[in-house]
């Protein structure tokens, strides 16, 4: 058995505990998972399905993994690649496919065809449009200052709106579109080797429904999506993150009890909201059933179920969450300013926040930090505590999303030192 195979294993039984390696590969591995049928670990995960017409590989991965993925393909084959399909447009599925078209030109090979949802298109224009944003949100949200994002996308060849079935060498590749992490998602079923290729559907972690900076995401059409999977008895399971599933058994059990998860998610978060009750206290009495955040696969790793709630109420019931301050509220500065001064200066509030962090309160204390650093964002013992906590709050957290906002929180008030 492969590392990467024995490591899947190891992770499904809970022999080893699920770490960012496994999310965020380093290496890029192939492992051959049933005849011709290879699964490429990367950032994202690609399929590879030999056929006498060439190859079909499901997403092409990443733009900084791009080369290591077509080495590690064309050392397992060297057939000319026939289609890529984009389980959907987000940047680390799509950006390796330009590598395969210059593969395909080197050695000669016919043009690669690429396959999704017609709505990676218009992704791709929203992409144009917001490069800046995401440029911004990708130093934030990953905490890499030298990020920037990128303008240049493969284009699909083809699109399709609610199904459609490609006949590649004599094999059926069924492809379906889901709402879900995003609009444009594409599940592939492969039924002659009786494989699924999720997408981001299934990402061996908490699903991302969350995702403070992104675009509306679907938590209860996910859920769908996923308990329509279930019912396929796939043998092999090849998720958008994270090692493939193998067994009928243990996919249903993955796919059934991540759509549960959001069930219940949805559910809680929906009755409160039916009470009048304001997206504040939905947020905290909403709760993860603790039997599923244990799974190996559904661990708050990348996501957290506190974003997913607010996600349910932004696609549910718009962006108000019920106090009247937010809907037309005085600047951030002048309310600091205003609290500043009843307090007894922006550094009463700063000592009060180190009290508050101290006592284990970082929620409060963050608060309190932030009131301190808008009213008096030049002082320094104010940035000082601002920092402290930040650092604080971020080394708290389970998901790599708020680890890196409070971090990168942290970051701006530590340049404001330089
Ligand atoms: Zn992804």
């Amino acid at each position: 058995m492969s590392d990467l195979l024995d490591r899947a294993e190891r992770l499904w039984t809970g022999d080893v505990e699920p770490d960012e390696s496994d999310l965020s590969p380093t290496e890029v591995e192939l492992a051959e998972v049933a005849p011709g049928v290879a699964f490429v670990s990367s950032i994202g995960n690609v399929g590879a399905f030999a056929t006498p017409d060439g190859l079909v590989l499901i997403d092409a991965g990443s733009r900084s993994r791009a080369e290591r993925v077509v080495a590690a393909v064309r050392a397992w084959s060297e057939a000319p690649v026939d289609t890529i399909v984009y389980t959907h447009g987000h940047i680390d599925h799509v950006m390796g496919a330009a590598a395969f078209d210059r593969d395909a030109e080197a050695r000669g090979h016919r043009r690669v065809r690429v396959v999704g949802h017609r709505n990676v298109l218009e992704r791709f224009d929203r992409y144009r449009l917001m490069a800046g944003y995401h440029t911004v949100v990708g130093k934030r949200q990953y905490r890499r200052p030298d990020f920037e994002w990128p303008r240049d996308y493969r284009a699909p060849d083809e699109t399709y709106e609610d199904a459609c079935t490609l006949d590649i060498g004599g094999k059926r590749f069924e492809l379906r579109h889901a709402m879900g992490e995003t609009d444009d998602h594409t599940w592939v079923f492969v039924p002659q080797d009786g494989v699924v290729c999720t997408g981001d559907l299934f990402t061996w972690s908490c699903p991302p429904a969350g995702a403070p900076h992104e675009s509306q995401r679907y938590a209860t059409d996910w859920a769908l999506a996923l308990r329509e999977m279930a019912q396929l008895d796939a043998e092999i399971l090849v998720p958008g993150h994270g090692p493939p599933i193998t067994g009928a058994d243990r996919i249903r059990q993955a796919l059934e009890e991540t759509a549960e998860l959001l069930e219940s998610l949805v559910e809680q978060a929906i009755a409160l909201m039916n009470q009048g009750v304001p997206i504040d206290r939905v947020v905290k009495e909403v709760r993860a059933p603790d039997r599923l955040l244990g799974r190996p696969y559904l661990r708050p790793t990348y996501d957290d179920p506190e974003f997913v709630v607010r996600n349910v109420w932004r696609e549910n019931g718009g962006w108000f969450g019920g106090n009247p301050t937010e809907l037309k509220p005085a600047g951030d500065a002048d309310v600091a300013r205003e609290v500043a001064r009843l307090a007894g200066g922006p550094a009463a509030l700063a000592d009060r926040a180190r009290e508050l962090a101290d006592s284990g309160d970082l929620r409060l204390a963050g608060h309190l930090a932030q009131l301190a650093m808008d009213a008096a964002p030049d002082d320094t013992h104010v940035r000082a505590v601002y920092v402290q906590v930040f650092d604080r709050r971020s080394g708290r957290e389970p998901s790599l999303l708020a680890r890196n906002i409070f971090g990168a929180a942290a970051d701006a008030g530590r340049r404001a030192d330089d």
